[in-house]
């Protein structure tokens, strides 16, 4: 074993900066490291990001972070899906769950019962199988239940919060573990002359801080992973052509609704969070089709109250960094690439990042092995998530305007296409080791897209028409029933004392 690093600068007080200082100063706590975090505050942060996927609940676990307080101090409501709006035809709505659709019926997937009972007539539409559905539709919630026996247990979820309130919660967690914030604008990066290691950053000021590894979390910029250690990016943006983004929230209107929805438009589409406080929006579109100007004024047009403040334009390049890892630095967040927010998993990718980073913390010899490892297993990753965005895009009917015409048409990575191609013929979901979204993910998009399989399992012919019919009336009223005995979210937040106001 080499030397063991003693000392890591996070660059950036972003999300991802602030979750890796939470993360690595309370699970490597006891290594005796001293960890520094540098923010400019003049630069800023990129302020959106506030839907998330079920997995930042183990994130949150791991630190021992309390539910209720952490609702409370981010404004965070509960989220269990995506409802995605105009996708495959305008008219369209499908909302894809964090749950399954139904249950194994005589060892078959339950898609393939309910594509059958769809050809005989006999099944209702696919949401009707999904409890999360039902709830985020009545705009309902309840912790799911602990027994896997009971329809209560089949779905998870996830929050939608305040990014910047997140960030100042985590700051909170990390200082109180020991984390220095350091208050600065890195004007100049050190490098070892026969490495090309970073040695360390300068402030304006002249301060110059060294550290053994350094996280980049410097944002879009990548202000050590590129602009010093030139990584390279990968671009995808000919498979996910959007490229600007306008945010703007507004007061919230209503019921809290415990989901987050994607209403696609003549060249991207728009975000609705609702938090306990405010909704936030967005329009995410591509600059080759649509203007600022018409972007902007098209997210104005759908706002359930007139904006407050003034909108928010941001510029991106999808793909990601070549190598995430390069020699002592490690990029997460931004920093490391980006993917657009459709399916909410950017923050997820930090959480991987950081989870892999201690996987393979290395020690000052910086084992090609563990960044090797590190960079294959987090490019897979985001490759997966690529195919599984590009597949909202391009499995869709729309021909109303140039940008669908492109998506629709475009090449899509063999990656994606295969697995599109055995879904079409089999109904089958080729099934990944690696990779976040898992085969109810998948169907839920395939389903909602408008992508039915030709042919069904043969295995479904063991079962009787009539029987098939009966398990599926039964099932869609279990869930509507199992619904309706929970309360609205609004209520439930005030239950458990999480709604502040
Ligand atoms: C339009 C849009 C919508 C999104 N929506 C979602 C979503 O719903 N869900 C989701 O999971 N993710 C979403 N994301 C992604 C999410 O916002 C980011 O993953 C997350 O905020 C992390 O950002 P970051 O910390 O990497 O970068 P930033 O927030 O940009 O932070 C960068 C930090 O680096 C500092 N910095 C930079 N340069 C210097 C310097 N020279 N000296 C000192 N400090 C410096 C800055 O001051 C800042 O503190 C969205 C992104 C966009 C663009």
């Amino acid at each position: 074993m080499g030397e063991a690093v003693k000392s890591i600068v996070i660059v950036g007080g972003g999300t991802a900066g602030w979750m890796t200082a939470a993360a690595l100063s309370h699970r490597l706590a006891g290594m005796g490291l001293s960890i520094t975090l540098i923010e400019s505050t003049e630069i800023g942060t990129v302020g959106v990001g506030e839907a998330t996927v079920p997995h930042i609940r183990h994130f949150n676990a791991t630190l021992g972070i309390n539910e209720v307080d952490f609702m409370r101090a981010t404004r965070a409501t509960f989220k269990l899906g995506i409802e995605f709006r105009n996708w495959a035809r305008l008219g369209d709505s499908y909302i894809h769950p964090f749950g399954a659709f139904g249950e194994e019926i005589a060892g078959v997937p339950f898609h393939h019962h309910w594509v059958q009972g769809v050809k005989s007539g006999e099944a209702a539409p696919i949401e009707a199988y999904s409890l999360p559905v039902v709830l985020a539709r009545a705009n309902r919630f309840a912790r799911p239940s602990a027994d896997p026996a009971s329809l209560l247990s089949t779905y998870s979820y996830a929050y939608q919060f305040d990014a910047g309130l997140y960030a100042a919660y985590l700051r909170a967690f990390a200082e109180a573990r020991g984390v220095r914030r350091v208050e600065g604008k890195i004007v100049d990066v050190i490098q070892q002359k026969e490495t090309g290691f970073v040695e360390s950053v300068v402030l304006a000021d002249g301060t110059p801080l060294s550290a053994d590894l350094f996280v980049d979390c410097s944002g879009f910029r990548g202000l050590l992973i590129e602009q010093t250690l030139k990584s390279g990016y990968e671009d995808w943006s000919h498979w996910l052509p959007c490229d600007r983004a306008v945010a703007i929230p507004c007061a919230s209107k209503g019921s809290l609704a415990p989901y987050t929805r994607a209403t696609a438009t003549d060249a991207g589409w728009m975000w609705r969070i609702p938090l306990q406080h405010r909704t936030g929006n967005g329009h995410v579109y591509c600059s080759a089709y649509q203007s600022d100007e018409s972007a902007h004024a098209t997210l104005v047009n759908q706002l359930d109250h007139p904006p407050t403040v003034a909108p928010k334009f941001l510029r991106f390049q999808t793909g990601k960094r070549r190598k995430q890892w390069s020699r002592n630095v490690v990029a997460l967040g931004l920093a490391a690439g980006f993917l657009e927010p459709l399916e909410s998993t950017s923050i997820h990718l930090i959480q991987l990042g950081i989870g892999r980073l201690l996987d393979f913390f290395p020690d000052k010899s910086f084992d090609p092995f563990r960044t090797g490892e590190y960079n294959r297993l987090m490019d897979l990753e985001y490759e997966r998530v690529r195919d599984f965005l590009v597949l909202h895009y391009h499995a869709t009917e729309r021909d109303d305007s140039p940008f669908w015409n492109y998506v629709r048409t475009m090449q899509i990575p063999d990656s994606l296409a295969e697995k599109i191609d055995i879904f079409r013929a089999r109904g089958i979901v080729v099934n990944y080791r690696d990779g976040m979204f898992l085969d109810a993910s998948w169907l839920a998009v395939y389903l909602g897209q408008r992508v039915l399989p030709a042919f069904s399992d043969p295995r479904i012919m063991t079962l009787r028409a009539s029987d098939r019919a009966k398990r599926l009336s039964k099932l869609a009223s279990n869930i509507a029933f199992a619904a309706n005995s929970l309360p609205m979210q609004t209520e439930f937040l005030a239950q458990i004392g999480a709604n502040v106001s």
